[in-house]
């Protein structure tokens, strides 16, 4: 596409295209501990970590590592909720050359099998908590090495405990086995040595992360971010929101950083930034109102739902919430009500963004202090190119007209990890074509008003109905099932399964609720069942989802 009529309307400070320097993406958070060795990296419920101290634990892990015999190039999978650890066992991947992989600590046993023989891991970090559900998916997988960390490692304990920690749900007390390869984390870390260490990568070509992201497939796939890949969109989002370049920001992570919205838009921002990283384990509205109120974060990633929480919080007119000076929202459309009333609340900017997994994720943003579009994503990022084309010819289509939106800049991934078919379908002459549909108005701001493909956002989660599906389909009480996403009012939408039940068999929605606990993490389980008699289907036997919603909305 030529014309780029988004450029019009950057702001005076963004300019249209940047330089990215070639190095470890890493050598950001090495950098900013060069220069503030005593500045604050991480808060975390009470405790503080000093870049010095956070680059010092990233090297000890880095050699922890190599004494493990993992290699550059290997897979180390991270599974914790955001905590200090995950970061530091982040930059100690990155140092020795090796891969992350973000694993959703969520995930049970099945999800998590998946991942771990998809990526081939030899070593996962992870939480006492959650060490019983990996013990018993490691021996369907390579994993050689179970590292584990504990909240408490990093808490004055037990004064000063801001929020009280849960046990075990069936209180029983964590126990722990360390000996033939299960590590203590703390320990390894006191081990090994802190000698500085940064490997050297070839930042185009090999890759930083392995994120999955959910797939038609019915499982997900890995994508292949490099160090270029989150080096550009961490440059191009610091430049886009922050003017200040080392201004002492603080980040309020409440958005996980096992995603890669929170990786990108937090942590990599943060660290190269030189800020203060406030790292919220998990999303609970009290202790992010309490947060802001006491340590005055500056910037607030977060998804939609996290706003309408905030701003329908009892508690949110009686604290001061004025710090919070930029918020970018993703994942989601936010309702212009939600944006609104936050503004108010906190005097605050809150802006509506747009990514995905395979674009690092950030493409698209509103202008911060300039000239925004409600209900738009905003205008494409320096250095990225967009156009709208029509997903049979791949030609592009004119001003106005809804088509698939496709993206090229430095920010798209590499690949589809050991998944040519899936790399070739969506990769195409550099172009990424991303299955949402949209288009483009005169000023060059775009809009998404579709999906092409199934995706459902219920409260910021990305879940794929297939996935879904399959597991509802292993029932051995279901003929045919289909899940689509519904409307709802907190999540935006929710789950719901239609479930057509075998001749002469019965099935109760308690059962079927069960059977998906088990094989689902959570926030995937259909929270609303229908049973019919049939499921509405094209000529060659697809169920017609929309056909489904469509019945759903007369209803
Ligand atoms: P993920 O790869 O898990 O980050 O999911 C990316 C998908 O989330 C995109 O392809 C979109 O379908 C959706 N998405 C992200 N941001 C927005 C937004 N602002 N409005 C609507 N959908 C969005």
């Amino acid at each position: 596409s030529g014309a780029k009529p988004w450029l019009r309307h950057y702001p005076a400070e963004v300019a249209p295209t940047y330089e990215y320097p070639k190095h470890n993406l890493a050598q950001f958070m090495i950098d900013s501990a060069h220069r503030y060795p005593q500045r604050n990296a991480l808060h975390f419920m009470g405790a503080n970590l000093t870049y010095r101290e956070l680059l010092d634990a990233s090297y000890r892990f880095a050699h922890a590592l190599q004494d493990l015999g993992v290699l550059p190039g290997e897979r180390v999978s991270i599974m914790l909720p955001n905590c200090p650890s995950a970061i530091i066992a982040y930059y100690g991947t990155l140092l020795m050359g090796g891969i992350v992989v973000m694993t959703n600590p969520l995930y049970v046993e099945r999800e998590l099998i998946h991942q771990l023989s998809d990526s081939e891991a030899r070593v996962i970090v992870t939480l006492d908590l959650l060490f019983n559900r990996v013990q018993k998916a490691k021996v369907h997988t390579a994993i050689q090495h179970v590292i584990v960390t504990s909240i408490k490692d990093y808490l004055p304990f037990p004064k000063n405990l801001l929020y009280p920690i849960k046990m075990r749900k069936d209180g029983t007390p964590l126990r722990v086995v360390y000996g033939e390869g299960v590590h203590a984390f703390k320990k390894l870390l006191r081990a090994a040595s802190n000698e500085p260490t940064c490997a050297v990568v070839d930042s185009d070509e090999d890759i930083a992360l392995l994120q999955y992201t959910g797939g038609t497939t019915g499982f997900a796939k890995g994508v292949m971010l490099t160090h270029s890949n989150l080096i550009a969109n961490t440059i191009q989002t610091s430049r886009w929101c922050y003017r200040r370049e080392e201004g002492g920001d603080r980040f309020l992570g409440a958005i996980p950083v096992f995603h890669v919205f929170g990786l990108t838009v937090l942590l990599n921002q943060s660290m190269y930034q030189a800020g203060m990283l406030i790292l919220i384990p998990r999303f609970d509205v009290d202790m992010i109102l309490d947060t802001i109120h006491k340590l005055k974060p500056t910037i607030f990633p977060g998804a939609p739902t996290m706003y309408v929480g905030l701003i329908n919080h009892k508690r949110a007119k009686e604290l001061d919430l004025s710090s919070i000076n930029i918020c970018v929202s993703g994942s989601a459309p936010l309702p212009l009500e939600v944006q609104e009333r936050f503004e108010e609340l906190t005097h605050g900017r809150l802006i509506e963004g747009y990514g995905l997994t395979e674009a690092s994720p950030v493409t698209h943003a509103n202008p911060i202090w300039g000239f925004r579009k409600i209900g738009s994503i905003g205008l494409p990022f320096p250095d990225t190119d967009v156009k709208v084309v029509d997903s049979d010819t791949g030609e592009e289509l004119p001003v106005g007209v809804i088509g698939e939106i496709a993206i090229k800049g430095p920010q798209v991934m590499k690949g589809y990890w050991k998944r040519e078919k899936e790399t070739a379908m969506t990769l195409k002459n550099g172009w990424l074509y991303t299955g949402d549909m949209g288009r483009m108005d005169e000023d060059g701001f775009f809009s998404i008003v579709d999906r092409k493909k199934d995706l459902i956002i219920a409260g910021g989660y990305n879940i794929y109905p297939r996935e879904i599906e399959e597991v509802l389909y292993e029932h051995p009480a279901v003929l045919e099932a289909a899940v689509a996403g519904v409307p709802d009012e907190y999540r935006g939408e929710t789950v719901k399964a239609f479930i057509v039940v075998k001749p002469g068999m019965t099935l109760t929605v308690q059962e079927l609720d069960t059977w998906c606990r088990e094989r689902l993490a959570a926030y995937k389980v259909p929270r609303k069942v229908e049973f019919r008699e049939t499921l509405p289907k094209t000529m060659v036997g697809k169920v017609l989802r929309r056909k489904l919603l469509e019945d759903e909305t007369t209803a």
